[in-house]
């Protein structure tokens, strides 16, 4: 192939408007939800969060779900009510935003960080056990992109060590896990509804669990701490009607109803989205499978992925330039890529309390090559064909 001269270098851009990593895709159903909404008589805490709550269980075949303000929110109620505290440890992956870490440091416990496999890019379970002692808790475990972590051998670990297994889902609403959709496997599942997550409610979060007495927990720990039910005071029945009390110290993280509405409605399309997700995936993976510039990202047959991310990972023994040169190469051409992630021992909080370069070389060497490419359901065929050709061009420059 003719080297096409860059448009980092003066080229012609393969395509004139600018397109980003992911974004949301809000149609007039969305709308009319959240108006309905607004003329009711709730705006938060009212009748649209129970059906979400309902929702979320069909959707994850969870027993019980408990909507948050946002993923992060999520991960910090799972670690309460985990009972996670002051002197334990909590194994996660660095490949991860940072929010899975320091949900652990929120509730004064050390995150330690395990490596990842180098063709899945998930959490390895010999890298967790090898990280295991008496001060660990809790893992939480990442569905990176949103493939299904290993979870038959991750539960295998936790059930010999007695840990308790906290699935961080924001990547993954819509996956299966032999069969099973994620939310109804971990202990319990944290899932996040940012508006570049699959579905979006602006700013949203979840917990998912089949343990009545973690739903409990989570529900006071989101809510802050307070207990209406007058057959679960500590004080004894027979208070007056105004009152309502607070057993624990608990956060205010509750959603609107208002982000309820627009969720409902996004998860009724949860399927559509998927598929479409799937299709650029399919379109991606046979566009670069054959290119040996670029390495896809692996995944185990157990998943069957909704995928959130799609990553490429230069092969840098093939290619003249670095990260990001490719990188800045494909912004000029108008793909505007992010990646995910600086591993998170990387930034200056974790450095300052003693993590350093080189606890995980899988995932380090990962993140010197990766860059995760525009896939959202919105996307257009041309959309799709624009990125492909991106990437060949920039690789084609650039192979040595
Ligand atoms: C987005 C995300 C979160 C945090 O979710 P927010 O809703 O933004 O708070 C946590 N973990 C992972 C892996 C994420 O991608």
């Amino acid at each position: 192939m003719e080297k096409e001269k860059l448009a980092i270098h003066g080229g012609t851009p393969v395509r004139e408007n600018k397109i980003f990593y992911g974004r949301q895709w809000i149609d007039d159903d969305d709308v009319k939800a959240v108006t309905d909404v607004l003329k009711g008589d709730y705006l938060t805490c009212g009748p649209t969060v129970t059906l979400l709550e309902k929702r979320i269980c069909e959707v994850t075949g969870a027993k019980y779900a408990v909507s948050v303000s946002n993923g992060t929110a999520a991960l910090h109620c799972a670690c309460i009510a985990a009972g996670i505290g002051e002197g334990d440890e909590v194994i996660t992956t660095p490949l991860t935003f940072a929010a899975s870490a320091n949900c652990a440091v929120y509730v004064g416990a050390k995150p330690v960080f395990a490596d990842v496999n180098p063709d899945t890019y998930n959490i390895d379970p010999d890298s967790i056990e090898a990280h295991i002692t008496e001060k660990t808790k809790a893992v939480v475990a990442v569905d990176y992109t949103g493939q299904a972590v290993e979870h038959d051998r991750i539960r295998e670990i936790c059930d010999k060590h007695g840990l308790i297994l906290i699935i961080d889902a924001a990547h993954a609403i819509g996956t299966r896990y032999n069969g099973r959709p994620e939310g109804s496997i971990g202990d319990m599942t944290c899932f996040s509804f940012h508006p570049v997550k699959t579905v979006t409610s602006g700013e949203g979060g979840a917990i998912t669990t089949n343990d009545p007495e973690l739903y409990k927990k989570l529900h006071l720990a989101s809510q802050h701490g307070i207990v209406r039910e007058p057959s679960e005071f500590y004080f004894g029945e027979g208070q007056g009607s105004w009152y309502y009390e607070m057993q624990t110290l608990g956060y205010n993280y509750r959603l609107t109803d208002v982000q309820a509405a627009l969720l409902i409605s996004q998860l009724s399309k949860l399927d559509k989205f998927s598929t479409r997700r799937k299709e650029i995936v399919n379109k991606y993976n046979q566009a670069f499978n054959d290119i040996p510039e670029i390495i896809v990202q692996k995944e185990i047959p157990e998943s069957d992925t909704t995928r959130h991310l799609y990553i490429i990972q230069l092969n840098l023994d093939k290619l003249s330039c670095n990260r990001k040169e490719f990188f800045d190469a494909m912004a000029a051409e108008n793909v505007q890529c992010q990646v995910h992630y600086v591993p998170v021992y990387y930034f200056p909080f974790y450095e300052k309390k003693g993590y350093h370069r080189g606890l995980c070389p899988v995932a380090e060497k990962i993140y010197e090559g990766i860059m995760s490419i525009p896939l959202y359901p919105l996307m257009s065929d041309k959309d799709v064909e624009d990125v492909i050709t991106a990437v060949k061009k920039v690789v084609n420059w650039y192979k040595k």
